[in-house]
């Protein structure tokens, strides 16, 4: 287990005297200084150039007019444009190079002859990118410099004393420019106080635990969607971006302090498969895209490989119906199900908070041996007896959790 962990992408650490501190790679991202924002969008321009330039030439070689076809690589990219940072004002070989590589890499992903273009001008607009090499970007007292131009950045104190690999500057939907750098944090891999938990995520709340924790959703966009729609009726439109942002970072820090909470806390992490795509077509689509579950399923398992945690994908089905005491269908179900917050189940008489239910049914469901045939429900046919549910699931049957 131990090796597994290791052979990933969190690497251990040289000192060999501290077997349990990892090496882990994190984004530090510091926003330039207004000033800036000129020269990097004009060189942004430049990028889309080498961008459009890369998608035409390699689309040319994958589809010749004779000859035989041939799938460029960053490399070959590399060969042909050697030489033409000598056309460009801004930008150097380093961020050609680095702008060839992104797209061979990714095109080879997409399996595609030619990615979109970058766009520089009109609605459609790409949003600014410029990638760089480690090498290309040094410091400069309290500044970075990079292609013979200084940036200042806001909280230049996070720069002191780390070593960053390639990165880039970025630039966001509000049109602001940040600066975003790869380094390597030392973090320490523990033994979580408890031993697992399931998780229920659901729309009322982003997720209950089988322990009863929540995550509120405190409404991240229902907030200020009025003053959003009050901007974009004046057509403040940068200003309704601007509160757009702001939404978004306040459901990414709630997310991330919880399933920060959940990684500290618990050892084998049990989440549901619920997916957005499908229920953003529904009626529910608003609050399913406030809720961002993939997000933070995506917290949870990062987190939990830097902290050496356990953590498990199960299927959602019929989770919510299922009485986790005695493993019966008599739960709430259907869309008027929906608005039940707690029910007591017909066979056994257990009175239940729904989402808590859930989230024990999602615990259990992991711990189950994995279906042979494939297509047999997943819902528990013979209930264990009572005794032995304690024991295996380490649940006491809590009587209700307001
Ligand atoms: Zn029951």
């Amino acid at each position: 287990m131990r090796l597994l962990r290791h052979s990933g992408k969190t690497m251990p650490s040289q000192e060999s005297t501290h077997p349990h501190t990892l090496t882990v790679t994190r984004t530090l991202r510091l926003k330039v200084k207004a000033e800036a924002y000129d020269w990097l969008n004009a060189a942004g321009c430049e990028v889309n150039l080498v961008w459009n330039w890369a998608a035409q030439v390699s689309e040319k070689a994958a589809r010749p007019c004779t000859g035989d076809p041939k799938w460029l690589t960053g490399f070959d990219l590399n060969n042909l444009s050697s030489g033409a940072s000598k056309y460009f004002d801004m930008i150097g070989a380093d961020t050609i190079q680095r702008v060839n590589g992104e797209y061979a890499q990714k095109r080879r992903i997409a399996r595609r002859y030619r990615l979109r273009w970058r766009t520089s001008r009109g609605p459609r607009r790409s949003l600014g990118w410029i990638p760089m090499k480690a090498a290309s970007l040094n410091r400069k007292g309290r500044a970075v410099r990079f292609c013979g131009k200084t940036f200042r950045v806001f909280e230049p104190e996070r720069l002191e004393g780390v070593k960053w690999k390639q990165g880039c500057f970025a630039q966001d939907a509000v049109g602001d420019w940040w600066l975003c750098l790869p380094i390597e944090v030392r973090v320490d891999e523990s033994v979580a106080p408890l031993e697992k938990v399931g998780i229920d995520l659901g729309l009322k709340e982003v997720a209950v635990t089988s322990d009863g924790a929540r995550c509120e959703k405190d409404r991240f966009y229902r907030g200020i969607e009025q003053k959003i729609a009050q901007a974009q009726r004046r057509g403040h439109r940068r200003q309704a971006k601007r509160l757009h942002r702001r939404a978004a970072n306040r459901r990414k820090d709630a997310l991330h302090k919880f399933s920060r909470q959940i990684v500290g806390q618990y050892q084998k992490i049990v989440v549901g498969d619920v997916s957005s795509p499908h229920l953003a077509k529904t009626r529910m689509a608003k609050s399913v895209l406030d809720a961002g579950w993939g997000m933070l399923r995506g917290y949870l398992q990062y987190k939990g490989q830097q902290a050496g945690r356990t953590v498990q994908v199960v299927s959602e089905r019929n989770t919510s119906r299922t009485c986790s005491s005695c493993g019966s269908l008599s739960g709430p179900q259907g869309v008027n199900g929906l608005r039940v917050r707690h029910w007591m189940c017909c066979h056994c008489g257990e009175w239940h908070d729904r989402d808590v239910n859930a989230a024990r049914n999602i615990l259990r469901r992991a711990e189950l041996p994995a279906s042979v045939s494939g297509n047999e429900l997943p819902s528990l046919r013979v209930p264990p007896s009572r005794a032995r549910r304690s024991r295996k699931a380490g649940i006491e049957p809590v009587r209700t959790v307001a």
